[in-house]
């Protein structure tokens, strides 16, 4: 018999019957849709983490070794992202192959969370991104070398589908008036996003959710939004809602309404059915949101009494 490599050996482009999907486990929700875009059918993706997990805070369970070491390939996000999967990662490339696609972006591109520290939200600055699906490309090639093609026609595909993205992205937050593009959120997740989209972004908590928000970083923001008569603050779906709701609370106390202006995705994109199961739906989803609420100001919490009637 032939070697147990050439079990997920494919006939040429357009060619005979395909053999199985090759198993590839992908870290996050993020890295999996990237994958299953690159990949199509020639895959079966699994993502280690599921829907609204906080991969900053993520422990391997005993069963996820079990499910790593099955698969022909290993995709995690990188940058550090997978803080506590550090170790297991590591350990595991001895056995199956690692790559972390964001690492492989050009370090001139990316932004730092701290000195020599890259911050790892890469996904949010969509032109960015759109540079992962070739590397995907090319490591799904590496172990599947019969569908190289199959891989690099997809992938070029992906990253065309991204940078159209980009494109709607920047024209929908440019409708935002100037001086009320300010994203005010958990945690530190959208720099790049507001690199890429001209949108300022300040963070209750740093790049890393294990860290928590001290009472300065609240009162600072509250302040903040104050001066500045910020109209909304945001949530994140994989991060509790305890320091923002902390915010909008201050303001109340400071006579400054503050919108809550609902729950972006972050480190995670939405569970099935949700409607945000891909990077490109939950950034248009996140896209809908920050516009709905910043787009209008909010009118001060003790209105003068002749704007009465006119309407919420
Ligand atoms: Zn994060």
């Amino acid at each position: 018999m032939l070697g147990v490599g050439l079990a997920y050996g494919r006939t040429g482009a357009g060619g005979g019957p395909a053999g199985p999907p090759v198993p590839v486990i992908a870290t996050t929700t993020v890295v999996a849709d990237l994958v299953r875009c690159v990949a199509g059918d020639r895959v079966a993706v699994e993502c280690l983490m599921p829907p609204g997990v906080d991969p900053h805070v993520y422990r391997a369970t005993p069963r996820d070794a079990g499910r790593l070491l099955a698969a022909r390939l290993v995709v995690a996000s990188g940058l550090r992202l997978e803080g506590r999967l550090a170790t297991l990662l590591e350990r595991l490339g001895e056995r199956v192959p690692v790559v972390h696609v964001a690492d492989g972006l050009p370090r001139d591109r990316l932004l730092e969370a701290a000195p020599g520290i890259p911050d790892p939200h890469v996904w949010f600055d969509a032109a960015l991104w759109s540079e992962t699906p070739r590397l995907v490309a090319d490591a799904l090639a590496s172990v599947d070398p019969v569908s190289a093609e199959h891989y690099r026609a997809r992938a070029d595909a992906c990253a065309a589908r991204l940078l159209s993205l980009d494109h709607s992205i920047r024209g929908a937050i440019a409708s935002i008036p100037r001086d009320r593009r300010v994203l005010v959120t958990s945690h530190d997740a959208f720099r790049y996003f507001g690199r890429a989209y001209g949108i300022e972004v300040v963070g209750v908590q740093g790049t890393n959710t294990s860290a928590e928000a001290g009472l300065g970083d609240i009162n600072r923001l509250v302040e903040l939004i104050v001066s500045r008569r910020i109209p909304a603050v945001f949530a994140e779906t994989s991060v509790t809602d305890r320091d923002v709701v902390a915010l909008v609370e201050g303001a109340a106390a400071r006579g400054r309404r503050v919108r809550f202006g609902g729950r972006l995705y972050a480190d995670s994109l939405g569970a099935a059915g949700s409607g945000a199961e891909t990077l490109a739906a939950a950034l248009q989803a996140n896209t809908a949101l920050i516009v709905a609420a910043l787009r209008e100001p909010v009118a001060d919490a003790a209105p003068p009494s002749d704007a009465m009637g006119i309407g919420p």
